[in-house]
């Protein structure tokens, strides 16, 4: 499957000189969003290549990759559960429109305290989940493993070669490890990890099979699913501007980021420069939600 580079008209980009386009993966589906179907494509064959008939996964409330794993295991007839972060939602996820839409595609939810939360990566907790619910396929949060990795090599095609710059954003890393390893020796990957933390930077080097990439830690916004005005601002010009829509917790900030690096001329003028719209639009509600709350201004939908 591969999707459309869009190119992006805005009066900035023509004063310097440089060309951005946004590939649109985030036209692949609304629930199982640009790159979580690339990561979950091989993991599904492999699941059932084992015989699996349960997917068991990891995710926040608001995950991407939580909606992407119950849609799709529906989809290919997959039984899913989603281990989810925070006891308190037990009581309340019915008010949580990602956990909703999960629940409508069949997923059922074990919910555990955010202390617990934090083993599960380690092989004691997972056996323990094993034992609970029996033979299981384990998606890692976030999907992030080799065969995510293989699958999201699969987003830059052979007509992507003229770009220069290619640019995504980083939440576990498994994305950008795929465009690094599929990228060309004159390319250079550049990820805006969406969340604090120098931890990444290992991380990716376990997946990348070159030094042709480096991280742009500037754009986090204070943390994971932090946001503040400006940055709501920035995305609700960008739709005016484009009619494309963002998401606050990834595509937001990576695009502030871009940007903000063309103003201060980190692109040299003649640059082509290739964005990967990851998707991630189903979080929007949820968003808007805290937002509300907090007086904010909201997201254009
Ligand atoms: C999950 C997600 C990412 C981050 O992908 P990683 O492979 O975990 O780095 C980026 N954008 C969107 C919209 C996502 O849902």
């Amino acid at each position: 499957m591969t999707t459309p580079n869009q190119h992006i008209d805005i009066p900035l980009l023509q004063e310097k000189g440089v060309q951005l386009y946004l590939k649109r993966e985030d036209t692949i589906h609304p629930l199982i969003s640009g790159n979580k179907y690339r990561k979950l494509k091989y993991n599904l064959h492999e699941a059932k290549a084992q015989g699996q008939h349960t997917l068991l996964t990891f995710g926040g409330a608001y995950s991407n990759h939580i909606a992407a794993t119950a849609y799709a295991g529906q989809l290919h007839g997959f039984q899913t559960i989603g281990v989810i972060r925070g006891e308190e939602l037990e009581s309340q996820w019915q008010n949580n429109p990602t956990l909703r839409l999960a629940h409508e595609h069949g997923m059922q939810f074990h919910f555990v305290s955010r202390s617990d939360y934090r083993y599960k990566n380690e092989p004691r907790f997972l056996e323990a989940l094993k034992k609970q619910f029996g033979e299981v396929y384990l998606l890692p949060e976030g999907g992030t493993n080799d065969l995510a990795i293989k699958g999201c090599m699969e987003i830059l095609t052979a007509e992507d070669a003229r770009f220069d710059y290619i640019c995504s954003s980083v939440g576990t890393g498994g994305t950008l490890g795929g465009l690094i390893n599929a990228s060309q020796s004159h390319q250079t990957v550049l990820g805006f990890p969406a969340l604090k933390g120098d931890f990444l930077i290992e991380e990716i080097r376990t997946f990348a099979q070159n030094n042709r990439w480096q991280l742009v830690t500037d754009y986090h916004f204070g943390g994971y699913a932090k946001v503040d005005q400006q940055l709501i601002a920035f995305i609700n010009r960008f739709k005016q501007q484009t009619g494309i829509a963002l998401d606050p917790i990834y595509t937001g900030k990576m695009l502030f980021g871009i940007f903000d690096l063309i103003k201060s001329d980190f692109f040299p003028p003649g640059s082509q420069i290739l964005a990967i719209h990851t998707g991630g639009l189903q979080g929007i509600p949820g968003m808007n939600a805290i937002l509300k709350k907090k007086n904010l201004p909201l997201l254009d939908i």
